[in-house]
């Protein structure tokens, strides 16, 4: 499969084939999700389209709007939705959750702060998961999603709730063929709760996966670290879709995708770039608000 680098973000912000108008995502497009949710949700790029650190052109700078930033230890909850049973991505990715807080990873994000200066921490705890056994079939409308994360009771409004679907799941707004994960945020029971859309990549691993040889012998637990490393950075530092972003509507993540900086092998013939949680991962790198550039970690040059 082929992917325009316009394709992803036209369906979003129409922004990313606009080079010099400022958008702002949180006041244009159309809306998304449930009543009250009129703010588009925010999308991983496939892999056709690279962050623009890896495309080799110019830079745009990331700059604040004024918006909040989850600050103190925010906590990540998995939502285990679809059929996980014998598969190794539950072990694997909780491993991640546990692991990436405070990461010389996790503290590029550390230079995003508030409109009182208070900078994100770089800690992220792991809050636990729970279980949704096909609530809605196989294939979720974005509304469906919203309802999964709501059948869970959400109350700390300093979480990201992830739903992650089973590679016999989709998305009926463009998993595979718009996006490979999403976040936003959405009023739930009378709190702004956070929440995304992780799905399994080994349901297209030519969109959504970066290797199919995994440093955890599977492909699309790996491939679901990466979009989870940046689907959390992109919900710590515009969790309302209102405080960072560039000129173009993108996001921190969303300016590194798909690039990895130096990479080493693994004894099973694949490439890893990050070491924590007691186990090698391949994620792609983090957009530094001071140094304006992408990092594989806090002052890494690589
Ligand atoms: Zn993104």
């Amino acid at each position: 499969m082929k992917f325009a680098s316009c394709v992803i973000a036209a369906s979003l912000f129409a922004s990313a084939c606009v080079s010099d108008e400022d958008i702002d995502p949180a006041t244009s497009s159309q809306s998304q999700g449930l009543g009250s949710e009129t703010r588009p949700k925010h999308e991983h790029p496939m892999k056709g389209d690279k962050g623009e650190a890896g495309k080799g052109g110019h830079t745009t700078a990331i700059s604040y709007h004024g918006g909040p930033v989850m600050t103190g230890t925010p906590s990540i909850h998995y939502i285990w939705y679809g059929n996980w049973s014998g598969n190794t991505a539950t072990t694997i990715l909780t491993s991640f959750a546990q692991g990436i807080g405070g990461s010389p990873y996790e503290q590029i994000n550390a230079t995003y702060y508030n409109a009182s200066n208070v900078h994100v921490s770089g800690a992220v705890s792991y809050a636990g998961s729970t279980n949704d056994n096909y609530s809605h079939g196989t294939s979720l409308t974005d509304a469906q999603i919203e309802q999964v994360v709501a059948a869970t009771n959400p109350t700390d409004t300093n979480a990201i709730y992830m739903v992650l679907t089973s590679a016999d799941v989709t998305a009926s707004s463009g998993f595979c063929t718009q996006y490979c994960g999403w976040h936003t945020d959405a009023t739930i029971n009378g709190r702004d709760i956070k929440y995304a859309f992780i799905g399994n990549p080994d349901r297209c691993p030519s969109a959504c996966e970066e290797q199919t040889t995994s440093p955890n012998g599977n492909a699309g637990a790996d491939g679901m670290a990466s979009i989870i490393a940046h689907e959390s950075e992109e919900a710590i530092s515009d969790p309302d879709l209102n405080a960072w972003y560039d000129r173009q509507g993108a996001e921190n993540a969303d300016k590194c995708a798909w690039t990895f900086g130096n990479e080493s092998t693994a004894s099973n013939g694949s490439k890893y770039n990050q070491t924590f949680g007691g186990r090698n991962w391949l994620i792609q790198r983090n957009w530094n608000a001071s140094t304006q550039g992408c990092q594989r970690v806090l002052g890494s040059t690589n």
